[in-house]
């Protein structure tokens, strides 16, 4: 009577013809593997695309993320301790780099930092290096209505912005214990430290003198920028990046890799430094023609193949290159400045680098077993808990009874059979609870997956799933797929149609 197995509750129900088909239209080049594939919300056609632009940081150049976040961190440290009077103690704390992720959110007010899930329900959050309990959090943040882009909160929306996280987490932790701490002060100080290393170029500097280990140089890159050429595309670069760090990155990357291309700039039909994202999607600012040193040279009339531009705005370039709308791909990695902007003030489709993705979805293939062992536990949970409650009820009915021998023996089974069902949800859901901690800490041990925050979406997951037609973890990825690829999403169809 109790032989519930947890396996029968396990097998997968085999996929419909439909879900066949589906899966056979979306399905990538065959020899891609998951971790380098292109994942689709929108359908994209690729054909349909005349014109492609990258973002350079983040997106054309991928960081060696830990060792600039080390960067990062030492450099507003200096400033930090040199220029506003912090104690020299700061630059001997350990600041780990592991802490944050992107997607989260930090509560000036409170001193705190957490993660959302898509509703704007408050998950995990951190007050220092402290996890806040959930009554904790619930008397934060569940009695006001939480919008992450209130004042009150900063978003951690690019790799670039982790280090601000990690150094507010720990100075948040050292400082508390000091005496009275202004929560907000200490973020300002932060990002105006940061901010400045980032202008006078402290960090520029540093970077571009030893850029082998600080870029990753992507073997696949020019031939995928060649790939998408020779199918007839135009190609431009769009970056916040002033012209000298621009044209060290990309020399490094790009100069004398293939050897139909002269330099960098020949795969570019357009080069446009200086474009001041997010503002470039609403704003007017004039496009500048700039020299090789940087030097402006007056507004620019037209947009040409060889020349350099700084600023402008995007109703101009549309106009000057002769493609909008679209007929435009615009590749980048930062959910504000490149995807949620260009989409809510024009329709260029947009392609999203997430370079956490790679690691993301190897650890997802690692933890197959423990993940789907995790979701055979949680349906099984409901139905103990109802089998539980039938059971006590069975008990009361027959405690009603009039005593007999009859009666007592039922009773008798009927106890011994309630208290195996609570052993029994008592270990699944000490095991639920196990394998979720353990999956939680093999992604990261404060946040767990970037995508993710409890059951649902996180809010970062929802902001690329509203933004990004398409996502991937390389531009790279782009190399395995035509460029007339149709880029099918698996939701053009609604779960009622997939059934
Ligand atoms: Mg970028």
């Amino acid at each position: 009577m109790l032989a519930f197995s947890l396996v029968s509750t396990v097998e997968p129900r085999p996929p419909s013809k439909k879900v066949l088909e589906v899966r056979a239209a979306i399905a990538p080049p065959s020899d891609v593997k998951k971790s380098r594939r292109i994942f689709v919300n929108r359908n994209l056609r690729m054909d349909e695309i005349e014109l492609v632009g990258f973002d350079m940081d983040y997106t054309l150049a991928i960081y060696d993320q830990p060792r600039l976040e080390r960067l990062s961190i030492e450099a507003t440290l200096r400033k930090l301790v040199e220029q506003r009077g912090y104690d020299r103690a700061i630059l001997g704390l350990e600041y780990d780099p592991a802490f944050a992720t992107r997607g989260l959110v930090v509560d000036r007010r409170c001193g705190n930092i957490l993660k959302m899930d898509r509703y704007g329900h408050v998950g995990r959050t951190f007050h220092g290096r402290r996890a806040l309990s959930r009554e904790e959090r619930r008397e934060l943040y569940q009695t006001v209505r939480i919008r992450a882009s209130q004042a009150r909160f900063a978003c951690i929306d690019t790799l670039f912005a982790l280090p601000e996280a990690t150094m507010y987490a720990t100075l948040v932790d050292f400082l508390d214990r000091r005496g009275k701490l202004n929560y907000n002060q200490l973020w300002q100080d932060i990002r105006e430290s940061i901010d400045e290393a980032h202008r006078d170029e402290t960090l520029k500097r540093i970077i571009t003198a030893d850029l082998g280990a600080y870029v990753e140089r992507d073997p696949d890159l020019a031939l995928t920028l060649h790939k998408l050429r020779s199918a007839g595309k135009r190609l431009f670069l769009l970056t916040n990046s002033l012209w000298s760090y621009t044209n060290a990155v990309l020399s490094f990357l790009l100069d004398g890799v293939l050897e139909a291309y002269a330099s960098w700039r020949s795969f570019f039909d357009v080069i446009v430094v200086g474009s001041r994202k997010p503002d470039f999607f609403s704003g007017k600012e004039p496009f500048l023609e700039i020299d090789d040193q940087g030097a402006p040279h007056g507004k620019a009339g037209s947009l040409q193949r060889g020349r350099l531009y700084q600023g402008g705005n995007i109703g101009d370039f549309e106009r000057l290159a002769g493609s909008s709308g679209d007929r435009v791909l615009y590749i980048g990695d930062h959910i504000f400045g490149d995807m949620l902007r260009s989409k809510k003030s024009t329709t260029w489709r947009t392609a999203m680098v997430i370079q956490e993705l790679e690691h993301e979805i190897g650890l997802h293939e690692r933890l197959a077993p423990r993940v789907a062992r995790l979701e055979a536990v949680e349906r099984r949970l409901p139905i103990l808990e109802s089998e539980v409650t039938q059971q006590q009820t069975q008990l009361r009915s027959l405690q009603k009874l009039r005593d007999t021998p009859e009666v007592e023996a039922a009773r008798r089974t009927a106890r011994e059979l309630l208290e195996d069902l609570r052993d029994q949800l008592r270990e699944t859901t000490d095991e639920q609870a196990k394998l979720e901690a353990e999956l939680q800490a093999a992604f990261n041990p404060y946040w767990g997956a970037i995508f993710r925050e409890g059951a649902e979406n996180s809010r970062f997951g929802e902001q690329v799933e509203d933004y990004a037609c398409v996502y991937t973890s390389r531009v790279s990825n782009f190399l395995a797929y035509s460029p007339t690829q149709y880029f099918r999403s698996p939701r053009d169809h609604m779960p009622h149609e997939l059934g």
